[in-house]
C-alpha cells in the first residue's frame, strides 16, 4: 500500500469559560460542546475532553455524557486561572480540587494546564496524584524548547494552535498534513459560537461559529483519508505499568 504514513491523532478539547481571560461566559459549553459531542459520534473520533473543574461544575450533564460517550475525561485546573502566577499553595488547591471533582465521574489521568503553561516545579503534583500524561505544551511555542526537568509523565505537546484550523483552508490543509505523530490538535466549545462580530483579538474571532465546525470536520475527514488512528491521549503513556498500549510519541 502506499500513501502517507498512518498518523497517530488526538483530538483534545480543552473545556473552560468562553475565551479567557476575556469572557469567561458558558456559551461555548451551553451550545457548541454537545455540537462537537455529534461531530465525533459522526466521524467515529474518540477524543479527549481536558475539562475545568468550574465547567464539571457547570455542565455536570454534559460531562457524564461525554464520559458515557466513551471520549477521555483529562484535568485543565480548577478555575482556568495561569499556573505561573500562583505560588505552590495554590497550584496544590487548583489541582486537588479539580482532581477530586472530575474523579467523580471517570478516572482522570492526563493533565492539561491553561494557556500551556505549567512550571516544571509543579510537575510532582500531578505525578503524587496519579497523572500518566501533561500536554501542556505547544510545538509552537518558543517554551517547547526549553529543556524540561525529568518527570515520570509523558509529555505529549500539542501540535499546533487551535486557530490555525480556522485558517483557509489551502493554507490550513499542507499544515496538518505535515504534522509529525502523534498529530495533538486542540479546540475550545467557544470557537463553534459565532464571535466574528465581537471586538476580541482577532485570532480569537476569525471564523468562529459555523465555519468552525464545518473546519474541524474537513481536518478530522483528511486525517481519517490519510489512515488516522484518533485514540485518547492518555493512550500515550508510557512506563510504570510496561509498554504503551499506543505507539509511543515521536519526535521531540
Ligand atoms: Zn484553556
Amino acid at each position: 500500500m502506499t500513501g502517507p504514513t498512518p498518523r497517530t491523532v488526538c483530538i483534545t478539547v480543552d473545556a473552560e469559560p468562553d475565551c479567557p481571560p476575556y469572557l469567561w461566559g458558558w456559551r461555548g459549553m451551553d451550545e457548541a460542546a454537545p455540537l462537537l459531542l455529534d461531530l465525533f459520534e459522526r466521524t467515529g473520533v474518540t477524543a479527549t475532553f481536558f475539562t475545568t473543574g468550574d465547567a464539571a461544575r457547570h455542565a455536570p450533564r454534559f460531562v457524564e455524557h461525554l464520559v458515557s460517550a466513551g471520549h477521555e475525561l483529562g484535568c485543565h485546573g480548577m478555575t482556568h486561572k495561569a499556573f505561573p502566577d500562583m505560588d505552590v499553595g495554590e497550584a496544590e488547591a487548583e489541582i486537588e480540587e479539580s482532581t477530586r471533582l472530575l474523579r467523580d465521574f471517570a478516572t482522570v489521568t492526563s493533565f492539561r494546564a491553561p494557556f500551556l503553561r505549567f512550571p516544571d516545579r509543579f510537575l510532582p503534583m500531578l505525578a503524587a496524584r496519579g497523572y500518566r500524561v501533561d500536554s501542556s505544551r505547544g510545538k509552537y511555542k518558543p517554551s517547547h524548547w526549553t529543556p524540561s526537568a525529568p518527570s515520570e509523565l509523558t509529555r505529549v505537546p500539542a501540535s499546533i494552535s487551535s486557530s490555525w484550523i480556522r485558517l483557509p483552508r489551502p493554507i490550513r490543509d499542507p499544515l496538518v498534513r505535515s504534522l509529525r505523530s502523534p498529530v495533538v490538535l486542540f479546540v475550545h466549545p467557544w470557537e463553534f459560537v459565532d464571535l466574528r462580530a465581537t471586538d476580541l483579538r482577532w485570532d480569537c474571532r476569525a471564523g468562529t461559529g459555523p465555519g468552525a465546525l464545518t473546519a474541524l470536520a474537513e481536518v478530522i475527514r483528511l486525517l481519517a483519508d490519510e489512515g488516522a488512528d484518533f485514540v485518547p491521549i492518555g493512550s500515550l503513556a508510557e512506563g510504570r505499568s510496561g509498554s504503551p498500549s499506543h505507539d509511543p510519541p515521536v519526535g521531540s
